[in-house]
């Protein structure tokens, strides 16, 4: 029988690398997205899809590149994985799940992310 831990797991208990690379894979990915969509845009047809379907998936690609890009930022600045509204460790399980989380669970029930 093992005693649960009630402890918060945080950012400093794993390094940063693996989140690091996550959103490094990430953003290369949305880049490459964006760029296909950009390249079906101008394609004869769309490449097959209708324009506000592209739309919609180019502006989910670009809102990416930005989160993820502000998460990176935010790592060379040292303040990633603090809640940018109440500036309260984000859970590692968060950041797991969405490593460009800007805010807290309880802070993110009014934000966009
Ligand atoms: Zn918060």
């Amino acid at each position: 029988m093992t005693i649960a831990a009630h402890k918060t797991e945080t950012i400093a208990d794993e390094p940063q690398e693996l989140l690091r690379r996550m959103l490094e894979e990430k953003f290369v990915a949305q880049t490459n997205r964006l760029t296909e969509l950009t390249i079906r845009g101008r394609l004869p047809g769309h490449g097959g899809y209708d324009s506000h379907t592209l739309d919609i998936l180019s502006v989910a690609a670009r809102q990416a590149i930005a989160d993820t890009a502000h998460a990176l930022r935010r790592m060379s600045e040292g303040t990633y994985g603090l809640c940018e509204d109440c500036q309260r460790p984000i859970p590692l399980g968060r950041l797991r799940a969405v490593p460009h989380a800007r805010y807290c669970t309880r802070c993110c029930r009014h934000c966009p992310d």
